[in-house]
C-alpha cells in the first residue's frame, strides 16, 4: 500500500548522510564549499566530481527540498527557485526564444499576466491568451512557433478548472510542452503527470512554505517530454538527455538570473510540506462548511467552490483533485458597499491579499487587486463588484463561521 503524503513527506532520506547524524536537515546558510585538492575542484569544474560549489546554483538544504519535493510528486527533477514568479519566468526563458509564442489561459495569476504580456513581450516573446476551459479555442491558435500551452490549474478568483486531459491531447497533437500552475492544488491532491502535464511551476509560498513563512517557487520536471521536439532544446538533448530542460535551466537560466532559494527558505519550506496535507485537510473541511454556511444565508447572493456538489465544474474537481480543488471560496453580497462594510465588521479573518496563510483572508478583488483594469476589463474578466475571495486559513469552521456571522448581521 502507498503510504500517505505526510509519512512519506516526513522520511524522505537525506542525500548525503550528515556529518553530526542531525535528525533534522541542517540550515547550510553558506555560500561557498571548500574542496580537499586542486585536482578534486578541477574535476568539479570538469563536471566529474559531483559537489556543491556555490549556493547560487546549488546548496545541501535546498537540494533536500528538492529531493523531498521529487519524492513526493514521483517527477524526474524539481528546482527550487526564489519566488513562484522566479519559477515561471525560467520556465518560459528556458524553452522559448524571441519569434516564439506560447498559449496561455487569459484568466491568470495577475503578475504572470503581466510577465506575458509586457515584460516577455520586449524580448519579442508572445503570449496568446485564450480562455482554457474550451480546447478547442487553444488549438486554433497553434501554429509553428508555439512551445507550449500554459494554464492555472484554478483560476482565481474565477475558480474555474480546465479539462487538463483535453488540453493535453492538443499538446501531444502538435507536439509542444504542457505546462500548469499548479499553485493552488499543490501535490497532495493533484497528480499532474497522471493528466499529461510535462512542466509543473508553483508558487510555493502559497501552500508549501506551511502558511506564508517564506517566499519561494518550484519546477517540476515530470520527464514525460522528449525535447527533440523543442527546436531551441534540441541541440542539447546529445549532451543532456532526459535532463535537457533541467540541464539548460541549471547550465544557464536560474545560474544566470540569480533566482536560487536560500538555505533559511529551504527550511521553512521543508517544513511547511511536512505539514502540508494536514493544513490542506483542514482548510478544505473549513471550505465545505463555510460554503454550506454562505450558500443558506440570505444576504449571501451566491457562493462559489468548485468542491461542493453543486458546482458546475465538480465534476473536473472530483477527477482532477480528487475533490478538493484548492480552499479559496468566493461569495456576492447585494452590492459594493455591502461587501465593504461586511469586511470593515470582521474580527477574525484578515483584510490582505495572500493566499494560503494559516490565517483566513479576505480581499474584494474589484477594488484591489483589478483595479488598475477598465470596469468593461474586469468585467470581460468576470471580476464582479459584489464579490469576495476568502482564502480559507486552518482556524475551527465553528470560529470562522461565528465572525461571518456577526459580520453579515451587523
Ligand atoms: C502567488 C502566485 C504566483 C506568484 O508567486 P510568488 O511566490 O508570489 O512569486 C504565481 N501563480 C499563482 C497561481 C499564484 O497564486
Amino acid at each position: 500500500m502507498k503510504k500517505s503524503f505526510t509519512t512519506r513527506s516526513l522520511h524522505v532520506p537525506f542525500p548525503k548522510k550528515d556529518a553530526h547524524r542531525s535528525l533534522d536537515m541542517p540550515i547550510y546558510e553558506s555560500v561557498a564549499f571548500e574542496f580537499d585538492s586542486s585536482e578534486d575542484i578541477a574535476a568539479n569544474f570538469r563536471g566529474e566530481l559531483p559537489a556543491h560549489v556555490y549556493s547560487r546554483t546549488s546548496n545541501p538544504t535546498v537540494e533536500y527540498f528538492e529531493q523531498k519535493l521529487k519524492t513526493l510528486t514521483g517527477a524526474h527533477h524539481v528546482l527550487a527557485l526564489s519566488s513562484g514568479m522566479s519559477a515561471i519566468t525560467n520556465t518560459i526563458l528556458a524553452i522559448c526564444k524571441s519569434g516564439d509564442n506560447i498559449i496561455s489561459g487569459n484568466h491568470l495569476f495577475a503578475h504572470s499576466y503581466s510577465l506575458f504580456d509586457q515584460t516577455l513581450r520586449n524580448y519579442g516573446l508572445e503570449t496568446r491568451f485564450t480562455d482554457t476551459t474550451k480546447a478547442d479555442e487553444v488549438e486554433k491558435l497553434v501554429d509553428e512557433n508555439t512551445r507550449a500551452i500554459y494554464f492555472e490549474t484554478v483560476t482565481n478568483p474565477q475558480l474555474e478548472i480546465a479539462d487538463i486531459l483535453k488540453l493535453s491531447n492538443i499538446a501531444k497533437k502538435y507536439k509542444l510542452l504542457l505546462i500548469s500552475d499548479s499553485t493552488i492544488t499543490p501535490p497532495v491532491v493533484f497528480n499532474a503527470k497522471d493528466f499529461g502535464v510535462d512542466i509543473e511551476v508553483m508558487s510555493t509560498t502559497k501552500h508549501i512554505s506551511g502558511g506564508a513563512t517564506s517566499f519561494g517557487g518550484v519546477i517540476v520536471d515530470h520527464g514525460t517530454y522528449d525535447w527533440q521536439l523543442n527546436p531551441n532544446l534540441k541541440p542539447l538533448v546529445e549532451k543532456f538527455g532526459k535532463d535537457t530542460f533541467v540541464g539548460r535551466l541549471r547550465k544557464n537560466y536560474y545560474r544566470n538570473t540569480g533566482g536560487a532559494m536560500t538555505a533559511h527558505t529551504a527550511h521553512y519550506q521543508i517544513l511547511g510540506l511536512d505539514l502540508l496535507e494536514l493544513r490542506f485537510e483542514r482548510s478544505y473541511d473549513n471550505c465545505m462548511k463555510l460554503g454550506k454556511f454562505l450558500g443558506n444565508h440570505p444576504q449571501v447572493k451566491g457562493v462559489t467552490y468548485p468542491g461542493m456538489k453543486n458546482a458546475v465544474n465538480y465534476d473536473l474537481a472530483k477527477v482532477q483533485f480528487d475533490g478538493k480543488p484548492g480552499t479559496i471560496i468566493t461569495f456576492d453580497l447585494e452590492s459594493e458597499q455591502a461587501c465593504f462594510a461586511f469586511m470593515n465588521r470582521l474580527q477574525l479573518i484578515r483584510r490582505a491579499t495572500n493566499l494560503n496563510d494559516n490565517k483566513s483572508l479576505i480581499i474584494h478583488p474589484w477594488s484591489t487587486i483589478y483595479v488598475e483594469f477598465s470596469e468593461a476589463d474586469r468585467l470581460a474578466m468576470k471580476i464582479k463588484p459584489t464579490a469576495m475571495r476568502l482564502s480559507v486559513g486552518i482556524e475551527s469552521a465553528d470560529d470562522l463561521i461565528a465572525d461571518i456571522e456577526q459580520a453579515l448581521n451587523g
